[in-house]
């Protein structure tokens, strides 16, 4: 199956920029940003996106505190050079850990993000690279699930994979009913920062989610708390 995948990725594949580097902080940055290229994967998407979700989605996803484990990983790296087990950088999980560790040091290992997941779920297997394969198979396999084994029309008729593929078509396309975004936590997040850093009270939403998100700012050092007085931390 490795043969259709990288066959099927060399005629199809598209030029995007961060695939142009195997420098290792250039790939930590774009992965680190991957979650706002999968909320808004083109300016035409970004650009039609309201202000408010746009500024909420920084500060409420985590960008902040992105940034601050971002620089304590290049902290470490300027210290001792990039670790051998990529998840001793801080904020480096598993995933980016083998992004990185594939794309910037040509490793086999395999990076499974969410698209990556549902191919092989699909699939019913789990592919790997064979030695040496490792950066143009993740391509390959983020690819496949980026532009034909969608979430919700997969184009079965278009993969070099079908041949092989387990899937019967059921359950996964059916829509999952779509959670607004002014209901998540992230939201509230957003504005409390937002609130904070234009000096304004902080927002007029529940008790229980507003205690939510501040304890979890606090947690991420975000914000500070003294009694009632809360500031950004
Ligand atoms: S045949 Fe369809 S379900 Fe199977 S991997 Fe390809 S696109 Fe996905």
């Amino acid at each position: 199956m490795n043969d259709a995948l990288l066959d099927w990725y060399a005629a199809n594949r598209r030029d995007l920029p961060w695939r142009r580097t195997t420098d290792p902080y250039a790939i930590l940055v774009s992965e680190v940003m991957q979650a706002w290229l999968d909320r808004w994967s083109t300016a035409a998407s970004l650009a039609r996106a309201p202000v408010a979700d746009v500024l909420s989605e920084w500060v409420g996803l985590g960008y902040n505190r992105r940034a601050l484990r971002l620089r304590e990983a290049c902290e470490v790296v300027a210290k001792h050079g990039w670790p051998d087990d990529l998840t001793e950088l801080p904020g480096v999980g598993p995933y980016t850990a083998a992004a990185l560790g594939a794309f910037a040091f040509g490793r086999d290992t395999v990076a499974l993000d969410t698209n990556v997941r549902r191919v092989f779920r699909r699939l019913g297997c789990e592919l790997s690279p064979r030695a040496g394969e490792g950066p143009l198979f993740n391509q390959a396999a983020i690819e496949l699930g980026a532009l034909v084994c969608r979430a919700r029309a997969p184009r079965c008729d278009a993969c070099p994979l079908e041949p092989e593929c387990a899937w019967d078509g059921d359950p996964e396309v059916q829509r999952r009913p779509a959670v607004r975004f002014e209901d998540t936590d992230r939201w509230v997040r957003g504005r409390v920062v937002a609130a904070l850093a234009a000096g304004d009270a902080l927002p007029a939403v529940e008790a229980e989610r507003l205690e939510r998100a501040l304890q979890g700012l606090v947690r991420d050092g975000l914000v500070q708390r003294d009694g009632k007085s809360v500031r950004l931390g």
